[in-house]
């Protein structure tokens, strides 16, 4: 965070000056210091956008406390002072979750609460910050021999486990232990006042989170709620033994169906502990995208990873001379990665593979993909945009195992509806498919489209890529076809009865809720943030009640 040096804190402020901005800023100052107040208009407008979106509103003030005491200053000072409170993790979520929605909005920026606190190898378990990233976390772990079951989102290098369970998550360890949330052990809660909310049970001293499930699943509560209902100011998670051995096996399908097919079989087996599948279109741009240069960083990666530097040159000779052809044009795509605490135990799991994907038409290709995701779990973010510099979102749906093909071929029919529009647009499209635990499939589409980049984009690419790619100028146009296709695709989601990560604004949770549950979540809302102060709008939450009188 680019921080405000005193004098520019001191400079006129503009809109929100005598609604209380500069003497908010002034006791944040107080509370955190100046190199954690920034009132940079360059600041303000970045932690106004997220990947999909830039607000109307720009946020007044970002603040970034160092530690869980400042950080119950802050949400105090925040909220008496009648503002609202966006709690900001890595940024790197696109369903407008913490971008302003009010004109008094100030974001809380929680990079600086990044440490890891305590990593307890006895009872197994590992304290954060909520600004530590997932990678932050495993290269903390991985000396250590442990690691979280579940372990991270592909944009791991940058988005933290604070918005990983604000949203939950699909990816590392998903396909075996389900969801970011399923790790958690105990949480921290920072209140809208100040006051902290402790979760889960905490040994004789009361300060030691060992166990999750005592009573009513209080830290359940707080996972999903898109910052809505409180601020996580420390996450205790599970931890487990590295498994010693993994083994990587991919297969091509010449279907759709016969892709979610072996899926949901491969989940049901509980084979993987994770998986990811590509449509042709995600396929082709994988190839485009591929530069050289990441091709020599990524065999770098494979060899390191390999026990013995022998075994790591032959992977990686494999993997060169395999090239990126393997895959025919039109196929779909599946790659597993299995891990286990013995060898002949992952060679078992991947013959299971191999017999389900036999067994579903499935034919065996080289393994190059499942083995560069282990190798290089957390890459940088350049893949936020496209291979000639398009803007990049995707949408997805959780849906049951039984009703993905059906799920798919909707959306399939939707596109093809589009296609002209598409077309007219230069919008394109691709799918990725990924399972969670033994009972469910995360399908999602993910659009590409020509337009100009927003100040975040060009803040997570890493320069050496975003100087290779054309700059795009503005493009409501495509843009307003791309967001009509989303919406569109939540919508025949909801009649499939499917879940959501990331529900931020974009997501509609109340719409699916009965009467009970609402008036439940209503009542945890007006009784934890009863200024309404915390993330107006998230999860669909309101800056008033919507409980029926
Ligand atoms: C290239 C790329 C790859 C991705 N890959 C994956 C993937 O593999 N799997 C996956 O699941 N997602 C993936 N995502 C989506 C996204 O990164 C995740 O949703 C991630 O969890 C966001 O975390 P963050 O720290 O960036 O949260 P942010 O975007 O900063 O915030 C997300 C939400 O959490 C809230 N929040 C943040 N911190 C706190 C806190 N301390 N207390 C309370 N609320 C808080 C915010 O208010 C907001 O509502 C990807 C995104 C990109 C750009």
């Amino acid at each position: 965070m680019a921080m405000a040096d005193t004098t520019e804190l001191q400079r006129p402020l503009g809109a929100a000056e005598g609604s209380g901005r500069d003497t908010l800023t002034a006791v944040l100052v107080q509370i955190v210091g100046p190199a954690g107040v920034s009132v940079d208009l360059d600041q303000r407008r970045l932690h106004s956008q997220d990947v999909w979106s830039v607000a109307d509103e720009t946020v007044e003030i970002v603040v970034a406390p160092t530690n869980i005491e400042e950080l119950s200053r802050v949400a105090a000072a925040v909220s008496a002072a009648g503002f609202v409170i966006a709690p900001r993790g890595g940024g790197m979520s696109y369903t407008s979750a913490y971008i302003p929605t009010a004109a008094k909005t100030v974001s809380l920026d929680m990079s600086r609460m990044n440490r890891v606190l305590r990593i307890d190898a006895d009872d197994m378990t590992v304290t954060v910050e909520p600004g530590c990233t997932w990678a932050a976390l495993d290269a903390a772990l991985a000396p250590l021999g442990l690691r979280t079951p579940f372990w991270g989102p592909m944009s791991g290098l940058t988005s933290t486990i604070g918005g990983g369970l604000s949203q939950l998550n699909a990816m590392f360890g998903a396909s075996q232990y389900g969801t970011s949330s399923e790790s958690v052990v105990a949480l921290t809660i920072v209140l809208s006042d100040g006051r902290t909310l402790r979760t889960g049970a905490r040994g004789a001293d009361g300060e030691t989170p060992f166990y999750r499930h005592y009573g009513p699943d209080l830290t359940g509560l707080f996972c999903g709620d898109a910052g809505a209902f409180g601020i996580k100011g420390e996450i205790t998670l599970r931890l487990m033994r590295r498994p010693q051995h993994e083994g990587y096996v991919s297969f091509a399908f010449q279907t759709g169906e016969a892709l979610l097919k072996a899926i949901a079989e491969f989940s049901r087996a509980n084979i993987a502990s994770e998986m990811c599948a590509f449509d042709p279109g995600l396929t082709k741009v994988r190839m485009k995208r591929a530069s050289l240069a990441a091709d020599v960083k990524t065999l770098g990666s494979v060899i390191a990873k390999e026990k013995n530097l022998v075994s790591g040159l032959f992977s990686a000779a494999k993997i060169a001379m395999g090239g990126r052809d393997y895959i025919e044009a039109e196929e779909y795509s599946v790659h597993l990665i299995s891990e286990g605490r013995s060898k002949t135990g992952v060679a078992e799991d991947l013959d299971a593979a191999r017999a389900i994907a036999a067994a579903h038409g499935g034919r065996e290709i080289e393994n190059t993909i499942a083995k560069v995701i282990r190798a290089n779990p957390f890459p940088p973010l350049n893949s936020i945009l496209g291979p000639e510099g398009e803007r990049w979102a995707p949408v997805h749906g959780v849906v049951s195992l039984s009703q993905a093909p059906a799920l798919f071929a909707a959306v399939q029919a939707l596109f093809a509806e589009m296609a002209p529009e598409f077309d007219r647009h230069g919008v394109y499209t691709g799918y990725l498919f990924t399972a969670m635990s033994t009972n469910a499939i995360v399908l999602e589409p993910v659009f590409y489209w020509p337009e100009a980049r927003h100040a975040l984009i060009d803040a997570t690419v890493e320069p050496q890529h975003l100087a290779r790619l054309p700059t795009l100028s503005e493009n409501p146009a495509a843009t307003a076809v791309v967001a009509e296709a989303r919406r569109r695709v939540v919508e025949i989601c909801a009649a499939f009865g499917c879940g959501h990560f990331q529900i931020g604004r974009a997501y509609p949770y109340r719409e699916s809720r009965d009467e009970a549950a609402w008036s439940l979540i209503e009542a945890v809302k007006t009784t934890l943030d009863p200024a309404r102060a915390l993330n107006p709008g998230g999860i669909g939450l309101t800056a008033t009640s919507t409980r029926p009188a």
